[in-house]
């Protein structure tokens, strides 16, 4: 599992489903990727 720099959203992919970017990089444990999947805004 990975997440894109840019959006913030988790992936399997190698590059971002959402914006397609390729700056996919492993999350970090206090990244605010986990709080944007936790509150599902
Ligand atoms: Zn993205």
């Amino acid at each position: 599992m990975a997440c894109c720099e840019k959006c913030m959203i988790l992936t399997d992919d190698a590059s971002c489903p959402s914006c397609g970017s390729e700056k996919i990089r492993d999350p970090k444990e206090n990244d605010p990727v986990y709080l944007v999947e936790s509150e599902a805004i």
